[in-house]
């Protein structure tokens, strides 16, 4: 399979070289030529173990590895996962269903992408036999599982910054406490944003990267988006045949990038019906959905930050196919973006899409609700997706990250401190971290002095 560029400027790439790229040149996203039909062998009656799942969904993309390759590499991927199956389906009432996507090493969703993609920096380091530095910014869960996919492998460091005090103390724990002399968390006084403006500005400049050997770990690069849609089959096939009619997946929403994983399957055939794009309250997602108007703000620390975001990075990916695949359409809007911060995306309504809103206090009433109405504790992010649930048909809500994650908020909802084992080792470890001044000069110092 290749992989073009939203913006239509790039030449197309395969499978490696779209991961090992990130960004097309052309600063648009990668997404496959053409979305093959989903093989009907995979959606037979019984669910397939993730792994051999992840291979038959894997191999339709990814022409660069043979199969024995292909399988070494889900099987290092995924292989650490702690539940039997990776992606567990819960049932909670007649037509409700959480898939619990916390069971990897960092306990959130991003396990699933960044595992994978840690693998594949380690084979891009034997086949060049240059080492790499990865650089990204994160609002708290990007950082800890690009840290846990990387730590301690060879010829590789890695320089995550994340706004100082902004998230959550058990997040800076998985990331400044793994020991590992190539791990670089960087704390930055200031919001996302910043950091992610100071990565997009280093990662820029042609020289900086070429001479650092520099790579990304955003939610851009289209191998998460494709580890993540494994998962959407996943929970389909857990689903009992009574629950298969009109089902609605409800995806907590930061960056669009899960949402359009599940998006791109049901275009391959999935057969979904719709989906809920679940955001706090940095809306411009759901605004969007309100106005027909992509409009950036500014972002308002809330009480779930993974999802506190400022645009949606990955929404260029939908709006390549709203477009109809027409790139150079694409190119103008995102330039008009660009320029003005806000583009108008008519007829926007029309694509098995819808979204909700949550503020903070909605965040709290959710975690209450589900905890009396089906005995389930939700993480701040999951607590999005309860909101306005009208449940006539079946419902499955993405349980983005493990509650443990966020006792704080948990408390504050429902009286109790969910722990987790993992978690609660991390809290006797030391803590290494690398404060840097919030400028791109600043962080470009420092990572000519430890860069690999
Ligand atoms: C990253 C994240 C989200 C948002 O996911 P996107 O792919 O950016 O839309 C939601 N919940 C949690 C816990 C996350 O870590």
């Amino acid at each position: 399979m290749e992989f073009v560029s939203t913006r239509g400027l790039s030449e197309p790439v395969g499978f490696f070289d779209a991961f090992a790229n990130g960004l097309a040149p052309d600063g648009g996203l990668y997404v496959p030529k053409h979305l093959p039909l989903l093989p009907s062998d995979l959606l037979v009656d019984e669910a397939l173990p993730y792994p051999a799942l992840a291979w038959d969904f894997l191999s339709l993309f990814d022409s660069d590895h043979d199969s024995d390759h292909l399988i070494d590499l889900i099987d290092r991927s995924y292989g650490d996962f702690s539940e039997e199956m990776s992606a567990p389906l819960q049932q909670v009432s007649d037509n409700t269903f959480i898939l619990e996507l916390f069971h990897g090493p960092t306990l959130a969703f991003k396990d699933f992408g960044l595992q994978l993609m840690g693998n594949l920096f380690e084979e891009q380091i034997e086949r060049t036999g240059e080492t790499i530095n990865v650089l990204g910014a994160t609002s708290g869960d990007t950082g800890a599982a690009a840290i846990a996919g990387l730590a301690g492998k060879k010829g590789v460091n890695v320089f995550i910054l994340y706004p100082k005090g902004r998230i959550s103390d058990l997040q800076e724990r998985q990331m400044t406490c793994t020991g590992e002399s190539n791990i670089f968390p960087i704390p930055v006084e200031g919001t996302f944003d910043d950091c992610q403006a100071i990565v997009k500005e280093l990662l820029g400049d042609p020289d900086l990267k070429n001479k650092l050997r520099l790579s990304a770990v955003n939610s851009i690069n289209i191998v998460r988006i494709l580890a993540q849609s494994i998962y959407y089959v996943h929970a389909y096939m857990q689903l009992p045949q009574e629950n298969r009619d009109d089902v609605r997946f409800v995806v907590p929403t930061g960056n669009f990038g899960n949402v359009f994983s599940g998006w791109m399957v049901h275009q391959m055939g999935l057969p979904v019906d719709d989906f809920v794009v679940a955001t706090n309250k940095n809306d411009i997602l759901y605004r969007l959905f309100e106005t027909g108007t992509y409009s950036s703000g500014s972002v308002d620390p809330s009480s779930a930050p993974s999802m506190d975001i400022q645009v949606a990075s990955n929404f260029e990916r939908f709006l390549y196919y709203h477009n109809e695949k027409n790139a150079d359409k694409t190119l103008s809007q995102m330039a008009d973006f660009a320029a003005n911060g806000s583009i108008n995306v008519p007829e926007f309504n029309s694509s098995n899409l819808s979204a909700t809103r949550c503020d903070d206090d909605e965040i709290l009433e959710n975690i209450r609700k589900v905890k009396e109405e089906f005995n389930y504790v939700v993480d701040p992010h999951t607590a999005c997706g309860f909101q306005d649930l009208d449940l006539a048909s079946t419902h499955v809500v993405l349980a983005t990250a493990h509650p443990a994650k966020f006792p704080d908020v948990i408390e504050k909802a429902i009286g109790e401190r969910p722990t987790e084992d993992s978690l609660e080792a991390l809290k006797k470890k030391k803590q290494v971290s690398f404060p840097v001044e919030n400028s791109a000069e600043a962080v470009q110092k420092f990572l000519e002095d430890n860069a690999l």
